[in-house]
């Protein structure tokens, strides 16, 4: 099936005289007509659901819909995009253990890998992703158990050279985590370059429509655990009454352990109701990325002529650095969001600002709404004009992710904001 069909119909297949639209199963519980089947349950030798905080079929419907877009084996939802990458990278990477990361990637990951997974005992390199092979190779320990980059970086719009990072990860016997938030499967789908981990914050595109926070790991179950740096996946987990994960579970061991041990004990599961809003936003991605692409690109394309402006990040640009880049990973377009710094600085900027009246002013990107940010006032309002440039954030810049309406309607705005600088 082509993506825009798997989109309206993976996950859920009603039988004969079941419901058309996903069930809401608003239960905590589940049950069953006798111990020894429960007792099965416990044992993982029996399918079925115990309790959602472990999982739930209306959240099991939209997590098998998700694999099957980003060409998975399976995929654990999780209430933020923060918990899809916390666990993601917990459940092969304990305290002595350490990882190699972008640096681009998007800050709220920054501060979850550089400062509080430090906290538990494991360390993280950020490393120059544009960095040739050999230089990268350099940030590696014995101790390496992951590397994790995003397919277009939040807010650098950086684009990822998954194959390079895969190849490079696969050299030191390590799996590729790839943030596909901003892409998502319709764009580019990061399992077939390589990857072997994929994590979404389903906040952004996924729901789209800015009503719910929450996030997905999705597993290949092409890496192969079984090389002496994965013992949690090929021994005994005591924990879960001697369960071998890769024995028990083939290509599904890191999957079902991320579920059965640590959501088990982190507690981060989405409820159903949250599930069946996400699954409508999923319904529709394929054909509203089509048309954000379309209208970024536009967008892109106004912004850089403007006598305005002075610079624009947009990979669909021909000028830009990541645009061979974006050919290869993202035929399809480059999605929703640009970013560009206005002539005259954080007053102009800010001037810009307060004249829009359709773009919505808010600390949000991916939305279904054309919304802008301007960081050196809200995100990063905190740093200085000169910490502002070591940051890569110019105080001019304004973040734009493009939404919806039409083109015509949202570049009319622009130029309202322009015309009072
Ligand atoms: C927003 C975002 C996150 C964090 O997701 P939340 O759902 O806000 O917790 C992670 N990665 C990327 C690329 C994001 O844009």
């Amino acid at each position: 099936m082509h993506i825009e069909t798997q989109c309206l119909h993976e996950g859920y297949k009603p039988k004969n005289g079941e419901p058309k639209a996903l069930p809401i199963y608003q239960s905590t519980t589940y049950t069953y007509d006798s111990t020894a089947h429960i007792g099965q349950l416990f044992d993982l030798t029996a399918d079925g659901h115990m309790y959602s905080r472990i999982s739930n079929p209306t959240v099991d419907a939209v997590e098998q819909k998700i694999a099957a877009l980003e060409g998975g084996v399976g995929a654990l939802c999780t209430t933020s995009g923060q918990a899809a990458n916390l666990i993601a990278v917990l459940n092969i990477c304990g305290a002595g253990g350490h990882i190699v990361a972008a640096s681009t990637i998007y800050g709220g990951t920054i501060n979850l890998f550089g400062v509080t997974l430090k906290k538990f005992g494991v360390d993280c390199t950020f490393v120059n992703a544009d960095a040739p092979a050999e230089e990268l190779e350099k940030a590696f320990r014995p101790n390496t158990r992951a590397v994790f980059g995003e397919t277009i970086a939040n807010p650098a719009l950086a684009v990822l050279d998954i194959e390079k990072f895969a190849a490079l990860a696969h050299r030191h016997g390590v799996p590729l985590i790839v943030d596909n938030t901003f892409a998502t499967p319709v764009l580019c789908r990061p399992f077939e370059w390589g990857a072997d981990i994929v994590t979404h914050s389903t906040t952004k595109y996924m729901d789209g429509h800015a009503v719910q926070v929450g996030g997905a790991v999705v597993d290949s179950g092409r890496f192969h655990w079984e090389n002496g740096k994965f013992p949690e996946l090929c021994t005994p987990d005591e924990s879960y009454h001697g369960v071998t994960y890769t024995e028990q579970f083939g290509e599904k061991a890191y999957i079902t352990k991320a579920r059965v041990q640590l959501m088990r004990d982190l507690g981060m599961y989405p409820p159903a109701l949250t599930a069946f809003i996400l699954n409508l936003g999923l319904e529709t991605l394929a054909v509203r990325m089509e048309r954000h692409c379309a209208n970024a690109q536009r967008a892109a394309e106004f912004l850089a002529a403007h006598s305005a402006v002075e610079h624009v990040n947009y990979p669909g640009l021909a000028c830009d650095p990541y645009h061979a880049l974006a050919q290869k990973y993202l035929p399809k377009g480059c999605s929703g969001v640009i970013s560009f710094s206005v002539r005259g600085g954080r007053d102009a900027a800010v001037r810009f600002m307060d004249s829009l009246q359709l773009c919505n002013n808010v600390v949000h990107v991916a939305d279904i709404c054309t919304c802008v940010l301007h960081p050196a006032s809200s995100t990063h309002r905190q740093l200085t004009d000169e910490q502002l440039v070591a940051a890569g954030i110019t105080p001019g810049m304004i973040r734009l992710s493009v939404g919806l309406e039409h083109i015509d309607d949202i570049l009319a705005d622009l130029e309202k904001g322009f015309a009072a600088m």
